[in-house]
């Protein structure tokens, strides 16, 4: 897969100032068409170790016949996600990451059929969508006994988000990761539409505000009303740079040109929105790490200085993040929890079901107090 460059229309209603200084972005931005590692995704580092089952799960007894002398020992019953929690504000939450929701999994790909199950497994389980003000606020607001989890979708692919006319109307496409997420939730008042969308506005393969050029069937002028439609339900935006670029390899520069863009598209299609998060494309660190938080571009055509700031940077992988509670908390590298091919979810959540640096964040179910084990 390749992306190229596609470029907004730029409204600089985004935080932007008049500079006398010029900065020089003399290297144009290359498209993406000659690079040839756009989005040739590297698999994450870290794949989670897959727990081994040892926790004996109850099989349903066969039905005994005649169960004469010896009584039955009174077995412990087995620590499991859906019995009653301790409450614990200082324990880990994940951030899950979804790329393409397509018909079967692989790199960066996962089925719709797995994409439902995992929706439902963390449900069961008692885990509850936050956004990342939430979690950066400290304002996450979940029942007793329940997890945050923060859904993470990265590179705002068709897949992810699509548009079908029905006479004359757009609809979200039910098979689209947004439409089944959305029905899920339906069918599930307990949960509320939140969750992060990490987009490219200008990359090719339809990678660009969740498609364009007819694509997967997704016109071009129908990008600003997906990623508006998102905000009005409830979920977040963040960056990830303009085509899904490399930062290691490329300048200065560049850097604040690919993150400035990024953040000036989401504020052409939903103006004076606050980007908070950006992604790390391949998690990919520039080199001169400062730029991936704060920066600025000098837009020529405007003769304006685009300004950035980034609260929260998320990494590919790592595991389950720590509780905005734990004083070690770092919103600066947020590790996630890759859902792809090769990657199990139920790996992850049985290690937070365990004792040890994993162990699930539990709510106390008061926003005003932190419940420490
Ligand atoms: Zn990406």
């Amino acid at each position: 897969m390749r992306y190229r460059t596609i470029l907004p229309t730029p409204r600089l209603s985004i935080v932007l100032r008049r500079v006398g200084v010029a900065i020089s972005v003399a290297c144009a931005l290359r498209p993406a068409t000659a690079d040839a590692d756009a989005h040739a995704h590297a698999p994450p580092r870290a794949i989670l170790r897959h727990e081994h089952p040892a926790r004996a799960k109850a099989q349903p007894a066969a039905p005994k016949k005649a169960t004469p002398s010896k009584p039955q020992p009174t077995t412990k019953q087995p620590v499991t996600s859906t019995g009653p929690r301790v409450p614990n504000e200082l324990g880990r939450i994940p951030i899950v990451e979804w790329h393409q929701v397509v018909d079967a999994d692989g790199t960066y790909k996962v089925s719709r059929e797995r994409f439902r199950a995992e929706l439902s497994e963390l449900h069961a389980r008692g885990y509850v969508p936050v956004n990342l003000s939430e979690l950066l606020d400290k304002t996450m607001n979940v029942p007793a006994g329940k997890t945050p989890v923060l859904f993470t979708f990265d590179d705002a692919s068709p897949s992810q988000f699509r548009y079908i006319e029905r006479n004359g109307t757009l609809v979200v496409d039910p098979t689209s990761a947004v439409g089944m997420l959305l029905d899920f939730i339906k069918a599930h008042p307990d949960w509320m539409a939140k969750g992060l969308f990490c987009m490219l506005p200008a990359a090719e393969a339809g990678h660009a505000f969740f498609g364009n050029k007819g694509i997967d069937g997704q016109k071009t002028e129908w990008r600003f009303k997906k990623v508006q439609f998102l905000t009005q339900q409830g979920f977040e935006l963040c960056n990830h740079t303009l085509w899904h670029a490399k930062l290691n390899k490329y300048s200065d520069a560049v850097v604040q040109e690919q993150l400035a863009r990024g953040a000036m598209a989401i504020d052409s299609a939903v103006p004076g929105y606050t980007v908070r998060g950006f992604a790390l494309p391949y998690g990919l660190w520039p080199k001169n790490r400062a730029l991936a938080f704060n920066g600025s571009w000098y837009d020529t055509k405007s003769k304006r200085d685009v300004r950035y700031h980034h609260e929260a940077v998320f990494e590919v992988a790592g595991g389950p993040a720590r509780s905005p509670f734990d004083p070690a908390f770092n919103p600066k590298s947020l590790p996630r929890v890759p859902l792809q091919g090769g990657t199990k979810l139920s790996a992850t959540l049985d290690q937070m079901d365990k004792p040890g640096k994993w162990a699930r964040y539990v709510s106390d179910g008061n926003p005003k107090t932190v419940a420490k084990p």
